[in-house]
């Protein structure tokens, strides 16, 4: 920060949506924020911004709009009364001890949030692994990320995104699968746009069941049926093979599995990908010779591929293809999962999730957990993985986890089989909420509420999509009782402590996030992702930098000499069978319904709700149909329609677009019942579980639909 006389100060921080990781100078003047501003010199952005980054200030709030102090509620079914923050604190502690003397430290679970800072997560994850002992520590990144995470791990032995915003520079082929970066990574759209518009010869793939507006931007737009990405991806490998475009040097020398690979995709000829995926063979031909024939090929992906039960083996499919034509460890080449959140990545970092310890440990491994242990001075952490996301909340409803914290989240409108999630958060001993935003659906479950600093309330740090760590930095000070989570889980652990395990009080003995950060980064020594020589004041000093950074720089692709984080250095091809989505659509529920993002709103809407001019691009949810669809079903658009799937039901007014495949429909992901007094998508979206992610199906669910008559 630097003082101007009197005028005002200005603070650079990032933005708290997308996993872009834009940096912003944040203008404070009296005391109030007065100007947000892209960071011309932050990397990710270069001074841009996309309009939330833009409304940034328009969400700042002091009033009703925030949780401003803690609440406590005596008994179910009684209200929520404001309480002295060190009341609830005291009631958090006294509660969870009597949950863990009774029922052991597993009956107490911590769903945390891609929201948080990365400071967050490692108090949370003393609190939860360190302190009470329970395996049951997970986080929304869950429903975005793990699906690549598992599928980076499985492919290269590390999970670790190989590439850089500057690829999108140098990309000869463009394969953009299962996203819609024109919304939800606007920034780096627009870089593309740039890049295309400069390299005549670029060409840009975009896979999609719906004419997205990146599909706008498309050579070639794939309209694919939801949840076939693995035929496409396997029919272009065939392709590939055929016209002679693999480059057999680099599968001999860095590879493994290929031949397997091989053999599984020879009966995916690109005639028979088209009548699985409803495409053009000519059209998967074509996209197969870009991406073999660019001198360097990157693909980008998100929810597309990853909100699937099959999710990990989609985007093993989709790195094949980088396998086997070399197309990584060069600029403008790999596959590129981009994050939702703005700091999932700190999360895997931080490993404050069920299936994976600091620096990119493996709770099961016996040395992992005891490297982890000896540096954070206790005796020994819990053994093997907890309850992912969907599991958790199932347990939290079987009785079998009896308390849950929820930080800087909204399950209760972002889980699939919303009824299921709100009936386990009903039956729960303890909910405890931390939350910065007063409507969210979650705090409705509450027993315990802690009011929770948010954006630009905090100090510490995130990682974005391309392994930059940037300092979060403050600009005013929390408003009311509201403090950083980190601080939130530092007071309940201390007063834990003293109840059931003295001895492990020092895990709570920070006063500063850099603190917090130096302990964070000295545990990634010798990881892949060593960031170990980072910390705050480097970064104060030098400016966001990317991991692994060793010898004083950060790098900024991976795997550049061919050799993997695997056990024999070799990347590993996949052969997975084609598993179609888990809800079949049939007579009764014939539509396929898929799910996305609004390019002014972001996930729950908790914040962008509170900027008005956001809701001028879109202002409540519709159920978005091909206007042939409508005219069958008798609904004019604007016409109230009721949509069934097997979990539950909505109403919701009709929309008609072409950029809909007949026989599809889509609605936004955002609205709950907190904004728009009626269930989210989400009531009717599906929990299967990818079997080795566990992520969920959040993005497709057979509906039906029929005329609403609420008469
Ligand atoms: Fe914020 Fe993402 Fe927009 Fe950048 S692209 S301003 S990080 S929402």
């Amino acid at each position: 920060a630097s003082e101007d006389g009197g005028i005002g100060r200005t603070v650079a921080s990032v933005c708290c949506y997308c996993g872009t990781g834009c940096g912003v100078s944040l203008t404070v003047k009296d005391g109030q924020l007065a100007a947000v501003d892209g960071d011309a010199s932050h990397p990710a952005n270069f001074g841009r911004l996309c309009s939330k980054g833009r409304t940034l200030g328009l969400t700042v709030r002091r009033d009703e709009a925030r949780v401003l102090s803690a609440q406590l509620r005596r008994t179910r079914g009684a209200p929520l009364l404001a309480v002295p923050l060190t009341t609830a604190l005291d009631a958090a502690a006294d509660r969870l001890a009597d949950i863990i003397r009774r029922d052991g430290p597993d009956a107490v679970a911590f769903y945390l949030s891609g929201q948080l800072l990365t400071e967050d997560y490692v108090v949370f994850n003393q609190l939860a692994r360190g302190l009470v002992g329970t395996r049951h520590i997970d986080s929304n990144s869950r429903l975005c990320m793990s699906s690549a995470v598992s599928a980076y791990k499985a492919s290269f032995g590390a999970d670790a995104p190989p590439c850089s915003y500057e690829d999108l520079d140098f990309a000869d082929c463009v394969l953009i699968a299962g996203a819609n970066p024109a919304y939800a990574h606007p920034v780096l759209f627009r870089r593309l746009e740039e890049a295309k518009a400069r390299r005549p010869g670029m060409k840009v793939v975009v896979i999609d069941p719906r004419r997205t507006d990146s599909a706008e931007l498309a050579d070639l737009h794939l309209a694919i049926a939801p949840g076939t990405d693995v035929v496409l991806f396997h029919a272009m490998l065939n392709q590939l093979v055929w016209d002679g475009l693999i480059d057999e040097a680099y599968v001999e020398r860095h590879c493994e599995g290929y031949l397997e690979a091989k053999s599984r995709v020879r009966e995916f000829t690109p005639e028979l990908a088209a009548g699985v995926c409803g495409l053009a063979a000519a059209d998967i031909v074509q996209a197969a010779r870009w991406f073999g024939e660019a001198g360097a090929a990157l693909s980008l992906y998100t929810m597309g591929l990853n909100q699937s039960a099959a999710g990990v083996d989609k985007n093993r499919a989709l790195i094949n293809l980088h396998l086997a034509c070399g197309q990584l460890g060069k600029p403008g080449a790999g596959p590129f999962s981009l994050t939702g959140q703005p700091n999932a990545m700190g999360g895997r970092e931080a490993g404050a999730m069920a299936t994976l310890l600091p620096g990119h440990r493996d709770p099961d491994n016996a040395v992992h957990r005891a490297e982890v242990a000896a540096a954070w001075g206790v005796a020994s952490l819990p053994a093997g993985p907890g309850l992912t996301a969907v599991e958790l909340f199932d347990a939290v409803g079987a009785g079998r986890v009896k308390a849950v914290w929820i930080a800087a989240t909204n399950p209760a409108a972002s889980l699939p089989e919303q009824a299921k999630v709100r009936a386990a958060l009903q039956k729960a001993e303890l909910v405890i909420v931390s939350e910065a935003f007063a409507g969210t659906d979650t705090l409705a479950f509450a027993d315990i509420v802690l009011p929770a600093a948010t954006w630009p309330e905090k100090d510490g740090t995130l990682t974005n999509s391309e392994r930059r760590v940037s300092r979060v930095r403050a600009a005013l000070p929390p408003p009311g009782d509201a403090q950083a989570d980190w601080q939130l889980a530092c007071a309940v652990g201390t007063r834990l402590a003293a109840r059931i395990a003295p001895e492990r009080a020092h895990l709570f003995a920070y006063t500063a996030p850099a603190d917090i950060f130096a302990g964070h980064a000295a545990l990634t020594a010798g990881r892949d992702l060593d960031y170990s020589a980072l910390s705050h004041a480097l970064i104060d000093a030098q400016g966001p930098q990317q991991w692994p950074f060793r010898q004083g720089a950060g790098q900024v692709r991976l795997y550049t000499d061919g050799v993997f984080a695997t056990e024999g250095g070799r990347a590993r091809f996949a052969a997975p069978a084609y598993t179609p989505v888990a809800d079949v659509v049939n007579a009764h529920f014939p539509l396929r319904l898929t799910s996305g993002r609004l390019r002014d709103q972001w996930h729950t809407a908790a914040r962008t709700s509170l900027a008005a001019p956001l809701l001028r691009h879109v202002e409540a949810p519709a159920l978005s149909m091909n206007p042939a669809d409508l005219a069958r079903l008798r609904l004019a658009p604007g016409a109230l329609a009721r949509v069934r799937s097997r979990r539950g039901e909505l109403v919701l007014p009709v929309a008609a677009e072409e950029a809909v495949r007949a026989g599809h429909a889509f609605v936004p992901m955002h609205w709950g019942r907190a904004w728009m007094a009626g269930d989210g998508v989400n009531v009717l979206m599906n929990g299967a579980l990818d079997p080795m992610s566990r992520q969920p199906e959040l993005k497709h669910a057979a509906v039906a639909v029929t005329p609403a008559n609420l008469g």
